[in-house]
């Protein structure tokens, strides 16, 4: 009985990204053996799905909507810098460098692991665009080959839709090929944005 209470766990922790099933059925037993962690992940889980929602906005992940930041008026509103994951956002928010908006797109184009253009969700980005008065975007997606792809397609798309009065800017190009924006120290994200050239 209790090895089946652990392989269903085992089984739902393996769903995790990075986690293989040796780290899955450790991380089991020690939520298990804690009595206070599982009775606190277990209420926080069972809630969590009516607490969040999602940004109408931008995407991100709140209790609010509009989220704290779209609803901040103190930031730049002609400014949106679009990240791939809200990670990214999140790394960009702590460098206290950026005071413009976002977008998330959830992903990057990826053929490879079955992402497409109509992924990125540019739909609402577009509907956005036209209620607001945009002066720049941002295109903050890595510096890698999915990341450049996204990042030329975005601004293509948007062009051909005819927001050609848009600036368009990517984070500074110089920096190694595979800067991922989630795992950069401040200092070289806050740089990379400062250093954004229009393409
Ligand atoms: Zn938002």
């Amino acid at each position: 009985m209790q090895k089946k209470i652990v392989s269903e766990i085992v089984n739902l922790l393996k769903q995790l990204p990075g986690i293989g099933p040796k780290t899955a059925e450790r991380l089991a037993y020690y939520i298990l053996e804690n009595e206070s962690l599982l009775v606190n992940l277990a209420k926080e889980l069972a809630s969590v799905k009516e607490k969040v929602t999602k940004c109408f906005l931008c995407n991100n992940f709140s209790d609010t909507d509009p989220c704290i930041i779209c609803s901040d008026k103190n930031r730049d509103k002609k400014i949106i810098c679009i990240v791939e994951h809200y990670q990214e956002m999140y790394a960009i928010e702590d460098t206290g460098s950026y005071k413009g908006l976002y977008y998330i797109l959830g992903t990057a184009i990826e053929p490879l692991k079955g992402k497409f253009p109509k992924d990125l969700n540019l739909d609402r980005l577009i509907n956005r665009l036209k209620n607001e008065d945009v002066e720049e975007i941002i295109l903050a997606t890595d510096l890698d080959t999915e990341g450049e792809i996204t990042a030329d397609y975005i601004k293509n798309t948007l062009k051909e839709k005819g927001f050609d009065k848009i600036k368009f800017s990517r984070i500074a190009k110089g920096l190694p090929y595979g800067f991922e924006i989630e795992y950069a120290d401040g200092m070289t994200l806050s740089y990379a944005l400062k250093n954004r050239v229009q393409v």
